[in-house]
């Protein structure tokens, strides 16, 4: 086995997809530092500018202070607190479902729901959109049933496979984001809800990127639906500016996921002050319209200041804006130029996306100004 770590990185350096940790600082509001510069931040899914909040700060330190840094043992175990259910009963209003359950982290609730969905039925269907996240891959991939992928956000292609391999399953699960995180764009839920219950399937959202920035007071687009999905993920990690997880359903599924979800019971509860920062969240995101506003507004200027100076952003609507570059030698020497300019854009490259598909991935806070997005704009113009 050893000699095979060697050979694996050797094999990835040979076709440039060797990658690092680099560490960056916090810097002043918008910016990381990084070797000793200041670099404006394209790059990070803050995109309310709440994880350096002073009451999310606080609120962690105080829940510390009180509660200690760890919650010591598993939910079941004696690790749930008062506050994992008080903040589990907000969580549940703010998204509109019957009740909401956290996970350590949205990799694990993803990667935890599919395989406990299958104890159910093992023989379920699952159809998934081509682009969701390697997380719920994890999930699908360890659940040991069918995938029938269909192409990016065609309903027509959904439902062509779910009357061609659905109808004969025993059951159907149909899973998508509802903002795809490396295109921006969002997925009709609506529509998918109407087909999941045309077709008698399980419909689960992801709304990682959404929730915070999209929907009625920031409840992502899942909350402003008259009929919901079954099942709604999504992270405290990106616009509520903290970590961890959580899965909204019905009081039924949580109560089933409570007992058969191996991410769910086999792992220890989320500590106090990542509660506290979570608490603190959902007390400033409702009234975050303005911020929500303004960080949308300031994408659409990229956006159309990148679509004038030639380049293409795809269908994104949202705060994430993709720059289309195509090779990965490519997207890495524009990334590169970036940031010799002073601005923080990262390549993505494949298998995070298709081959052939590289690109900047630009993302957007609240904390960012038109004269910052200009420059980036200029910048950008000046590398064609
Ligand atoms: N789902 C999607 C769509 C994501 O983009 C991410 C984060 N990259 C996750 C889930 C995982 O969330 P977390 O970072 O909280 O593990």
């Amino acid at each position: 086995m050893h000699d095979r770590f060697a050979k694996a990185i050797a094999e990835r350096k040979a076709l440039g997809r060797y990658r690092e940790l680099r560490a960056i600082e916090p810097g002043p509001p918008g910016f990381v530092r990084r070797d000793g510069r200041d670099l404006l931040d394209l790059s990070s899914n803050d995109y309310l500018g709440l994880a350096r909040h002073p009451l999310l700060a606080e609120r962690a330190a105080d829940h510390a202070r009180r509660l200690g840094t760890g919650a010591r043992a598993s939910r079941l175990v004696s690790g749930t607190l008062e506050t994992h259910r008080a903040i589990e009963a907000r969580l549940a209003q703010f998204k509109g479902m019957g009740r909401a359950l956290l996970f350590a982290s949205g990799w694990q609730a993803n990667a935890a729901l599919f395989p406990a969905l299958l104890k159910l039925e093992p023989d379920a269907a699952i159809f998934g959109d081509w682009l969701i996240h390697a997380s719920i891959h994890h999930g699908i991939s360890a659940a040991r049933t069918r995938h029938h992928g269909y192409r990016h956000n065609d309903l027509d292609h959904l439902e062509q496979l779910l009357n061609e391999h659905g109808a004969k399953a025993p059951a159907r699960i149909i899973v998508t984001e509802s903002v795809f995180s490396m295109d921006g764009d969002r997925a009709d839920l609506a529509e998918l809800v109407a087909l999941a219950r045309k077709h008698d399937a399980l419909l689960v959202v992801d709304e990682a990127h959404a929730t915070g920035v999209l929907g009625t007071g920031g409840g992502g687009l899942t909350a402003d639906l008259d009929h919901k999905p079954d099942i709604v993920m999504g992270t405290f990690s990106k616009a509520l500016g903290g970590f961890g997880a959580y899965i909204a359903a019905s009081g039924e599924i949580c109560d089933y996921l409570i007992n058969a979800s191996s991410g769910f019971i086999y792992t220890t509860a989320p500590p106090p002050p990542v509660l506290g920062a979570m608490d603190a969240a959902l007390d400033l995101v409702p009234g975050m319209d303005g911020e929500r506003a303004h960080v949308l507004a300031m994408a659409n200027r990229l956006r159309e200041g990148l679509c004038d100076a030639g380049y293409e952003t795809g269908p994104s609507d949202t705060q994430i804006v993709p720059v289309m570059i195509g090779s990965e030698a490519d997207a890495l020497a524009s990334s590169a130029a970036l940031e010799e300019a002073g601005i923080l854009g990262v390549a993505i490259r494949p298998p995070t996306v298709p081959e052939g598909e590289s690109r900047i991935r630009f993302s957007l806070s609240a904390v960012h100004g038109a004269a910052q997005v200009d420059r980036v704009i200029e910048v950008m113009r000046g590398l064609r």
